[in-house]
């Protein structure tokens, strides 16, 4: 495993020896984000090399057990990472672009990209020897923590906003999670999840909270350049709430760049609803040369994943973000709700509304040009349209009703045309 040498607040630069803080800079307070766990890149450097991750044979994120800060060991037999590629070439071609790939995270345990954090966290929780896990979220890191847990044989406390899509809640009850369903919104939640785990000593797993959660999503970025033998995309594109994901990815690129293993780093581009953009106007304050927090705002978009109003993990997002050359940009309900039934139609991937936006993010940053054509781009889908289909409904129409008769059937299709 790969030996932190400091957990490191991005805010002001502090260093503190590895684990001996559990989430952030006791100088800076939370709102500079969780810590940064810093290795030995260039120790590591001299120890791997680009088959280095094959030879595992792992077929899970656990294939980068040399740059994770805990080892294998520890882990819970609930494989996550290791997700498929796919290239689109033809969709690639009507877009413009020289390339495209969707990177498919809706295929973890639990079917979003908050597995990756969680298999981290988890084994980071058994390493510490703490007792249970909790969270406060939104949904996905929620089913995640509880699928986790129940495959751990560990307790989960799960703090979710009242509002929270039902076939998400049942996801939570059936992997035996204790859950509260707070009155109020995600903030609330948040905030009595701190409470309760400061009362009771469990490991808090919610987004932008552990430092250990962007060594887990930092393994997507691991993964695309691996399944690209050895290249990277020339854009990236993740949609943001938090902004947990995306300084995740965006480290994993630049680690990979740093321990000589990619020539280049992606223009990794964040995506966020323009009812809920608080990261992305944080992203433009820097740009301006004003200060980054703080960036509370008001959030309201149907894409309930990236629905966040008070991001955690801004100040890592904004930098790491701009260290990749990226940027941010801003879609329209209407444009993700489009996206959803254009990406299953277009490339055979159903997706949440949240993880579709990046298909929105692309068309827009496309049309200002920000992404030239022949461009070379890849999609991070990060949860699955099955978590949420009631939003997905309002995207896709009604299915054509007939009575149980071949020739109903043949009136529509024979106007159509069809193939045999
Ligand atoms: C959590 C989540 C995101 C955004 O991740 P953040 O770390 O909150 O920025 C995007 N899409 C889906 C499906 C998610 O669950
Ligand atoms: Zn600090």
């Amino acid at each position: 495993m790969g030996q932190p040498v400091s957990f490191r607040c991005v805010g002001c630069g502090r260093e503190y020896e590895p684990w001996s803080i559990d989430y952030h800079c006791p100088h800076c307070g939370p709102l500079s984000g969780p810590l940064e766990v810093v290795y030995d890149l260039r120790g590591l450097a001299s120890r791997l090399t680009p088959s280095s991750f094959a030879e595992t044979r792992r077929p899970s994120l656990w294939r980068y057990e040399e740059l994770l800060p805990v080892g294998i060991e520890h882990s819970v037999p609930l494989r996550a990472g290791w997700t498929p590629l796919y290239a689109r070439p033809e969709l690639a071609a009507e877009l413009g672009l020289a390339a495209l790939w969707i990177k498919d995270d809706s295929l973890n345990p639990t079917a979003s990209y908050k597995d990756r954090a969680t298999a981290v966290v988890i084994a980071a929780a058994r390493h510490l020897g703490r007792a249970a896990l909790t969270c406060a979220s939104t949904g996905n890191t929620a089913s995640s923590v509880a699928g986790f847990c129940a495959a751990a044989g560990m307790p989960a406390y799960i703090f979710v906003p009242e509002k929270t899509p039902r076939p998400k809640i049942a996801q939570l009850l059936a992997f035996g999670a204790t859950v509260f369903a707070v009155e109020g919104d995600y903030s609330r939640a948040q905030r009595l999840c701190e409470e309760a785990r400061d009362r009771f000593g469990w490991y808090d797993r919610s987004d932008g909270v552990s430092p250990i959660n962007a060594e887990g999503k930092k393994t997507g970025a691991y993964e695309i350049w691996e399944q690209l033998d050895g290249k990277v995309p020339d854009y990236v594109l993740v949609s943001v709430g938090d902004g947990s994901v995306i300084s995740g990815i965006c480290k994993g690129f630049l680690e990979l760049r740093e321990l000589g293993l990619a020539e280049d780093v992606p223009r990794v581009y964040g995506v966020q609803a323009e009812g809920a953009a608080a990261v992305a106007h944080a992203f433009a304050r820097k740009k301006r040369g004003e200060e980054i927090l703080p960036a509370e705002e008001p959030a309201e978009t149907l894409a309930d994943s990236i629905c966040v109003g008070n991001p955690k993990d801004v100040v890592k997002a904004v930098t790491y973000v701009d260290r990749t050359g990226g940027g941010f940009v801003t879609v329209s309900d209407g444009e993700i709700i489009g996206a959803v039934g254009e990406l299953a139609r277009k490339a055979g991937v159903f997706a949440e509304p949240a993880a579709a936006a990046t298909y929105a993010g692309l068309i827009a940053l496309l049309t200002t040009g920000e992404i030239p054509e022949g461009s070379r781009a890849a999609l991070v889908i990060t949860g699955s349209g099955l978590k949420n289909p009631e939003g997905a409904l309002r995207a896709v129409g009604e299915p054509l009703k007939v009575p149980p008769d071949i020739a109903a059937v043949e009136r529509i299709i024979l106007p159509m045309g069809y193939e045999d």
